[in-house]
């Protein structure tokens, strides 16, 4: 029988290296998914750079984004931006937070990513947040469960929020669909601009834009991509090992702990309250 959560922490790390390598995250920037057999927890990588993320580096969170186990793990600052939207939908299943290049002008323009090509059909009616409105002057980063929610209304029904003067964040019913929208989405984003340089958009009717998304977000699509995005983290060397998941998946979220990473019980409780909250 398949192990559903090992094959699961397996593929969000693949994820997180396939949007690395197609630059769609860089020192910044997460994945995370929604437990297989819990819907009130998820999976994500502890801080630190997307590329570098390992099964064992995984921590699993309730949806108030609280860790479930004691870790010394530091954790993401935004957080909360996964953990609010999974409370607020229950159909999304993955979720990326990025600071793309191709998506930045948007952010900062406030100019409208429309769907230019097919494949960018996926990315649906995109929707603008902007911090400032609700809560003024902060340092920008998503780090309070009420600047998670008001993120989550601005998302709305919809699959991706461009964050004003900050980034984007994505949401998929699941991992394979969310890398297809969330790369599709900078592609369309890049096609956009290029057209825009060029004088003339023509977008996808609403009408072209529906048909599409339903049929480029089903399987025969999103695996196709995502086989091809495998093979260019193989050629990259950057594709995880696979014998960690089974580990992780036997030793609840720390597979292959080396020896920082396993503190005494007290050293850990300690960790938990100084650490947890950065
Ligand atoms: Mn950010």
């Amino acid at each position: 029988m398949p192990d559903v959560l090992a094959e699961t922490l397996y593929e969000l790390i693949v994820a997180t290296r396939i949007l690395a390598n197609e630059k769609v995250l860089d020192a910044f920037g997460h994945v995370s998914v929604r437990h297989p057999h819990d819907p009130q927890r998820y999976f994500i990588p502890r801080h630190r750079a997307p590329e570098l993320a390992e099964v064992s580096d995984l921590v699993e969170l309730t949806l108030d984004s609280e860790p479930v186990r004691p870790t010394d793990f530091r954790l993401y600052s935004e957080k909360v931006i996964h953990g609010e939207i999974y409370k607020a939908r229950p159909d999304v299943h993955a979720v990326c937070h990025h600071h793309a290049h191709a998506v930045l002008p948007y952010a900062i323009s406030g100019q409208e990513i429309v769907p230019v090509f097919h494949l960018g059909a996926v990315i649906g009616k995109v929707q603008f947040w902007d911090q400032r409105d609700e809560f003024g002057d902060t340092n920008m980063l998503v780090v309070k469960p009420e600047e998670g929610a008001s993120l989550a209304r601005a998302l709305g029904p919809h699959w991706m929020v461009l964050m004003r003067r900050h980034g984007a964040t994505v949401a998929g019913t699941g991992l394979r669909e969310l890398t297809f929208r969330t790369v599709f989405g900078c592609d369309n984003a890049r096609l956009q601009s290029e057209a825009m340089a060029h004088g003339r958009v023509d977008a996808l009717s609403p009408g072209e834009a529906k048909l599409t998304a339903a049929h480029q977000s089903r399987p025969p699509s999103t695996n196709r991509a995502w086989d091809y995005w495998v093979r260019q983290v193989e050629k990259a060397g950057l594709m995880p090992a696979h014998a960690a998941a089974k580990a992780a998946s036997n030793t609840g979220t720390r597979a292959k702990s080396g020896a920082k990473r396993a503190p005494a019980k007290s050293a850990r409780k300690k960790s938990v309250t100084s650490r947890r909250r950065r």
